[in-house]
């Protein structure tokens, strides 16, 4: 809500948001779109509590999340939300089950990992199923297609079961088809597990297919295409 935001460089001011207000709504797949530098990364990057608003409020699930202390911040990051970008971010010497399985070890103790890793190793495969790839799950990323990747970056978003699912681009470095069955699985996981995703795409074909779709142009947003669902304001995600 009337988020503004401006990078510094050299002394520079670069104002990239310019009073943004937005409200992302609980299930809905939705699709944000706009030319480069418009700001829609800028946008996630607040979403995501990786970087806070020059002004405005930031609300998620009922609570304001644009200055939240450390621990709060890190609980949000770690449970609430998953974020998948257009190159992965896999760890190129882990194998597709252990790069799933990394983040959980994220600020475990060494003896608490291996009380639990046979259920963490457990998850974490039940996770590269849903995506469809335990078969690949002892292959590096150098062993994989780009496809692939991304189902792997998808199953580590979801280990812990996030409620808003962040994708900066999640097809944009693939081929028209491997990208139209990354669409159909966010949509099987929005679908069939109720999450809900905000998804930054350039490609027009799969912004058309979200439930919502809003544009950024120079650092506003200036309209919202597809349809209307019937969401009352109170399902608000994020406002
Ligand atoms: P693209 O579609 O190319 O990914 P975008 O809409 O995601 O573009 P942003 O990454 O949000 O755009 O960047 C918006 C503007 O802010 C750009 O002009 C960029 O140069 C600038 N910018 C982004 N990050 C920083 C930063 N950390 N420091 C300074 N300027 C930045
Ligand atoms: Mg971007």
């Amino acid at each position: 809500r009337g988020i503004r935001k401006s990078y510094h460089k050299n002394q520079i001011e670069l104002p990239v948001l310019r009073g943004v207000d937005v409200a992302f709504h609980r299930g809905d797949l939705s699709a944000l779109v706009g030319r480069s530098g418009s700001g829609k990364s800028t946008l996630m990057h607040l979403l995501a509590t990786l970087d806070q608003p020059d002004e405005g409020e930031v609300w998620f699930d009922g609570s304001r999340i644009d200055h939240l202390p450390r621990r709060a911040r890190d609980a949000y990051r770690n449970h609430d939300i998953g974020i998948i970008f257009q190159f992965y971010h896999l760890l190129p010497e882990l194998t597709a089950v252990e790069n799933v399985l990394a983040p959980a070890m994220i600020g475990r103790s060494v003896l608490g990992y291996f009380r639990e890793r046979k259920s963490l190793m457990a998850r974490a495969e039940a996770m590269l199923d849903r995506v469809g790839l335990l078969d690949r799950k002892s292959h590096k990323p150098s062993e994989m297609s780009g496809g692939e990747m991304q189902r792997v970056a998808i199953a580590r978003s979801l280990m812990s079961e996030p409620k808003l699912l962040l994708a900066d681009e999640p097809t944009g470095n693939l081929d028209t088809e491997t990208g139209e069955s990354i669409l159909q699985l966010l949509r099987q996981l929005n679908e069939d597990d109720g999450l809900t995703i905000v998804m930054i795409t350039h490609d027009d074909a799969i912004a058309r297919r979200a439930d919502r779709c809003y544009r950024m142009q120079d650092g506003l947003l200036v309209d919202r295409l597809n349809s209307e669902s019937p969401t009352a304001p109170a399902n608000r995600l994020v406002a």
